[in-house]
């Protein structure tokens, strides 16, 4: 197609994704086919108890940003995590309801004993933010976008048990690129992307240099064409480990479609759906 395409004198269309997209291309080829490319797609695990938590507080914090200043304090936070709250993947209501107090702490402790300031009004809040390269149409949703000093400032919350670092910041492609598709869509500078981890009220901060921000997108467009490739490979009916290898090891416990994938078996513990959660 690309060879005809170019035959006619035609440019190539972008290729649509997300970071996501491309990081779970990198990471594990065919876990990837069985999340973007199967019809139907392999059956799924049970839901993990760690999800339904960060899926919660996620939801809690965007209605808490969205909720007028003057209404805001300690008791509306009790109730947005109560109201977003998810039992799935819990071993019984006792444990569901010990991280549900978990969580009302973190996310109060996050707004009133922590650098944030309660009564912000973020420029974004779950904001969808579009960036092109001369291969790939980005986009990506941003937990929150900050205004500090004239420049925009990534946030992505973390509630995971792993408190993450400077180096997480910096390496993660997803954040780089959404502060270039944050820039982009707002037209104001961002080159800066923090990682705001609930459970522990840190923050890990990267702050970006053009060179870096134009590494991570030169990455970005090596696995988007990868990807793509592979896209086309699966249309034509090549599904093999030629093209969509498994990627096994340890971390294959918490894979969605592992009772689907014999070598990820192999290489991981089978864990109950509760297993992240701090004990
Ligand atoms: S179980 Fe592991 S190797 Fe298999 S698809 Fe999932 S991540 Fe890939």
């Amino acid at each position: 197609m690309s060879d005809q395409l170019e035959l006619l004198g035609m440019p190539e269309p972008l290729y649509p994704c997300t970071p996501t997209r491309l990081v779970n291309w990198r990471d594990c080829p065919r876990r990837y086919r069985f999340t973007y490319l199967d019809k139907p797609q392999p059956p799924r695990g049970p839901a993990w108890a760690h999800t339904s938590i960060g899926a919660a507080v996620h939801s809690a914090l965007a209605d808490w940003w969205g909720t007028p200043p003057e209404r805001r304090d300690p008791e509306l936070a009790y109730q947005l995590v109560r109201k977003r709250w998810l039992s799935d993947g819990f071993a019984d209501r006792e444990q569901s309801a010990a991280a549900g107090r978990r969580a009302v702490d973190w996310v109060k402790d996050y707004l009133y004993g922590s650098e944030t300031d309660p009564l912000a009004e973020p420029v974004g809040v779950e904001r969808t933010v579009n960036a092109r390269t001369s291969r790939l149409a980005l986009s990506g949703r941003v937990d929150l976008i900050d205004l500090r000093d004239d420049e925009l400032v990534v946030v992505d919350y973390k509630t995971g048990r792993r408190e993450p670092t400077e180096e997480d910041a910096f390496a993660s492609l997803a954040l780089a690129v959404y502060a270039v598709a944050t820039a982009r869509t707002y037209r104001r500078q961002c080159v800066q992307v923090e990682l705001h981890h609930l459970p522990t009220g840190t923050r890990a901060v990267a702050r970006y240099d053009l060179a870096g921000l134009e590494r991570k997108l030169a990455e970005a467009d090596s696995l988007g064409e990868q990807a793509a490739a592979a896209d086309a490979a699966f249309a034509e009916g090549r599904r093999g480990d030629d093209v969509f290898p498994p990627n096994p090891g340890p971390g294959c416990s918490f894979c969605d479609f592992r009772r689907s994938c014999p070598e990820g078996r192999a290489a991981s513990e089978d864990r109950p759906p509760w297993s992240a959660l701090k004990q």
